[in-house]
């Protein structure tokens, strides 16, 4: 249908959800999902795509399949308005992978600078492994097989999106000019600046599964309260209570800005209005950093709770979820088979359907009778 308004978006399964999937686009989808202003939407999980640089450990991939699955419901994701898909499982993904990877050239990808970031990540700089050099085309399959409009992520995923519009502008230009078959898509990333890219509790520029620097969904309430008591970086200059602190590159007031309101003041450091206030303190001198770690674990406990919770009761059904999962992956299936389809159509390849075709060949041997 035309103007449909949908949404897919995903994540690799390398390891369980971290508070920075959670405000770089989990807490955003499930709002979407509650607005009910989308039509559909579709959550992938993400395995043939952690393959490409987890080949050699497929049973990481295969143990974190339900940790995302999960999470995803426990924070807030309704498997009735939202379905949850497995990549892999969904072979029409892979064979419009392959016809978009004539679309795109060997040096546009190598300028894509979260791959080139990535790469070096994993030290990958001699031996990139091919699939994982080109999974923005994979990505751009995803995304266009939904017909998806709208893509929430985080920042660093903008070159992946901008790799797919321009595979949707290149394919649309060659093989449906007059009929567009794939649909354009906008990124939808967070509006507030410390969401984009949550640093880690270690100060890395990002909190990331394979850097190990994260505070899972599913952490304990001991285990938060540790990381952020015992582990998370502050500012190295402050050292006495009175001495002026810095907010640059300070992970507690960069998690502060990412998760705190006012009414936590309110409950649980009334002496201060709001961030504002805390913040200017901390600048001056004479507010030590425990009493604001203090506050950020209660911000915390409070946030996570509730998922917490949830995801002990769903612990309970794994095949329930495991059903959730399956049953999800076929009604999307339905969907990306509709759009290879079309798209087999729009190029032509669909030789057993083309009755036009058989009777133009047949016309041209018709003189040729012995
Ligand atoms: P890996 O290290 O295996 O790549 P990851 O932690 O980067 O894992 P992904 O599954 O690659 O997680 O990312 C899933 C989604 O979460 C993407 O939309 C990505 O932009 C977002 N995301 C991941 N990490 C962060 C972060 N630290 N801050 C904001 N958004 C994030
Ligand atoms: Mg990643």
């Amino acid at each position: 249908m035309a103007n449909e308004k949908i949404i897919l978006t995903g994540d690799r399964p390398t390891g369980r959800l971290h508070i920075g999937h959670y405000v770089g686009s989990l807490r955003r989808r499930v709002e979407l999902q509650n607005s009910g202003e989308f039509d559909k939407i579709f959550i992938m999980i993400a395995d043939a795509q952690a393959l490409t640089d987890n080949f050699d450990n497929p049973e990481k991939v295969r143990q974190n399949i339900i940790e995302v699955a999960l999470d995803y419901i426990s924070a807030g994701i309704d498997p009735a308005k939202s379905n949850i898909l497995i990549q892999s499982q969904i072979p029409e993904l892979t064979e419009l992978t392959f016809f978009y990877s004539n679309l795109v050239t060997v040096s546009r990808l190598q300028r894509n600078p979260t791959v080139k970031n990535e790469i070096q990540m994993r030290n990958f700089e001699t031996s990139i492994p091919v699939g994982f050099f080109t999974y923005p085309i994979s990505q751009a399959a995803d995304i266009t097989a939904f017909k998806a409009t709208t893509v929430p992520v985080g920042v660093d995923q903008l070159p992946m999106i901008e790799q797919t519009k321009e595979i949707v502008q290149r394919f649309n230009y060659i093989y449906s000019p007059d009929k567009p078959v794939l649909v354009d898509c906008e990124a939808l990333i967070p509006e507030n600046e410390s969401c984009q890219r949550l640093p880690g509790i270690d100060g890395q520029a990002k909190m990331s599964k394979s850097l190990g620097n994260c505070i899972y969904l599913s952490d304990s309430a001991d285990e938060v309260k540790d990381k952020i008591m015992k582990k998370m970086y502050t500012d190295p200059l402050h050292i006495q209570v009175s001495d002026p602190g810095h907010l640059e590159g300070n992970v507690v007031f960069t998690y502060l800005d990412a998760f705190c309101k006012d009414e936590h003041f309110e409950r649980y450091l009334p002496e201060y209005a709001n961030l504002d206030e805390l913040k200017g303190h901390y600048t001056r001198g004479g507010l030590g950093d425990v009493k604001v770690k203090k506050f950020l674990n209660n911000i915390m406990q409070e946030t996570l709770d509730p998922i917490r919770t949830r995801r002990h009761e769903l612990e309970k059904d794994i095949p329930g979820i495991y059903e959730i999962l399956r049953q999800g992956t076929n009604a999307a299936r339905e969907v990306a088979a509709n759009t290879l389809s079309e798209v087999k159509a729009a190029m032509r390849i669909n030789y057993f359907d083309d009755a036009e075709l058989i009777r133009a060949q047949s016309e041209k041997y018709e003189g040729i009778k012995d």
